[in-house]
Formats: structure tokens, sequence, C-alpha cells
């Protein structure tokens, strides 16, 4: 397995580009012949898109859907029926087997993790947010190397609202400590943020209006009545099964 941190030093003082460490792992990966097991973080189907139809090319992909900082519940479901939806329609039309493993939803210990360290009124994008993605980070490298997964990486770097350097020195800071490689990325880099726009009209996918926490949701004005009326509505209508 290559060791992104590698590759990484071969740039210091540089600021680094971690779409350029991710080809080449994939070089690497081509010149040993080799397809590795992913395990992916994502949060909706928005961001899984390109994500997607760019790592299968190359790896085994499974993603994880572990999101206990999505409220309400029924907008939880919502994102994640949206998911296996995208997941099966995908697999589908690309002859592909994906899987979608769902984690366990705890909303109690993400809102305990941000009221314990004072995070509710922290703007999006700050300590809040680092938090999030390092709780869910570490929940993917546990669950890689519990199942065996090559590499644990995020789709959330295809998002241009999200720090893709943060994401990437977590997920580097988080595999030192488990059995499991992180797999660095930038995917909104090469044309990825424009090709998931493409993919989410071609997939008819919902966007949603907010990132997932309450906090960060009131701090937008979200009206999260109408969210969960209209996540419930959705839920009453989905024809979405999960095995
Ligand atoms: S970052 Fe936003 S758009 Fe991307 S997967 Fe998460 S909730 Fe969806
Ligand atoms: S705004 Fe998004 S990334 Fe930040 S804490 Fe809330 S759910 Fe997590």
């Amino acid at each position: 397995m290559i060791d992104a941190e590698l590759i990484v030093e071969k740039m210091k003082n540089k600021k680094i580009n971690y779409d350029t460490v991710l080809k080449k792992m994939i070089q690497q990966w081509e010149k040993e012949g080799t397809k590795p097991k992913l395990l992916i973080h994502t949060c909706c189907a928005t961001c899984s898109t390109h994500t997607l139809e760019f790592m299968c090319q190359h790896a085994e992909v499974t993603l994880f859907f572990s999101n206990s900082n999505i409220q309400p519940k029924s907008e939880y479901l919502r994102r994640l029926h949206e998911q296996k939806r995208f997941v099966d329609a995908f697999n589908e039309q690309m002859n592909n087997h994906v899987e979608l493993i769902v984690d366990e939803y705890r909303p109690s210990v993400f809102n305990k993790m941000v009221l314990e360290n004072k995070l509710a009124d922290e703007r999006e994008g700050g300590a809040r947010c680092s938090a999030c993605f390092n709780m869910r980070l570490d929940l993917v490298a546990q669950k890689a190397q519990e199942l065996g997964y090559d590499y644990f990486g995020s789709a959330l770097t295809i998002s241009p609202k999200k720090n893709a350097a943060l994401i990437n020195q977590i997920g580097m800071d988080i595999q030192k400590i488990y059995g499991t490689h992180y797999l660095p990325s930038d995917f909104k880099k090469n044309k990825g943020y424009e090709r998931s726009i493409q993919m989410c009209k071609e997939y008819d996918i919902y966007r949603q209006c907010y990132c997932g926490c309450v906090f960060a949701a009131k701090q937008q004005g979200c009206d999260l009545k109408q969210v969960n009326r209209e996540a419930k509505a959705y839920l009453a209508e989905s024809t979405v099964t999960f095995d």
C-alpha cells in the first residue's frame, strides 16, 4: 500500500496539491496492475457523483454513509435515500457493483461533541466543521480497518465550499492511528465539480440548501420546519429499498 505521506514529504516547501498526490498514487497502482479497495465517505449523493465515476476507473469503491451531524432525522433519511437511489442507478448504468455501507445514526453524539467543546456558534468552515470532518473521517478509518479496506477517503473534497486542504490534513493525521491508509484527493480539480453538477442533473439528484447540522442551518436562516415537512413528503413517496 502507498503511504501518501511519502509523496507529500517530497513536496515540502510547496503548497501541497492533493490532486497531484492522488494522480501519483494512481500511476503507481497502474504500474503494479492493482485495483485497491477504497472506502470513501459521502454525506449526500451530490459529492459522490463524479467521485465515483472517476475512482471506479482505478479502484474497487465502497461508499460509507456516516453522518450523525445531519438533522433533522427526516432530512438525514432523505439524503440517505437519495444516496442509495444514485448508487443503484449508477451501478445499473455503468454495469458496476459499488456498495453503500450505512453507519449508525447517532445525532446526540455529534450534538454533545459540539456543545461540550463550545462550537455551536462557530461560523461554517470554522472549528465546528474541523471537528465534524475529524469525527466522520475517524469513523471511516475505523470501518476501513475493521473491514480490511486498503484506503479510506472523502468525497467532500469535490465541494468548493469545503476546505479540501484541511480535510486532507485531517485524513493524513488519522491514518497514523489506524492500520489503513488515507487516500488524498481534490476531486473538484480537473473540472470535477462541474461534472458533479452535470451528473446531479443527469441523475435528477436532490441538492439541499444547508450543509447538515442545525447550527449552520440556523445561522443561514434555513427554515428547518419546512425542511422537515418536505423531507417527510419525499420519504412517503420514496421507492428506494435497502438490502
Ligand atoms: S459536502 Fe454538502 S453537497 Fe457534499 S456530500 Fe456533504 S452535504 Fe452533500
Ligand atoms: S456546517 Fe457542515 S461540516 Fe460544518 S459542522 Fe455543520 S454539518 Fe459539519
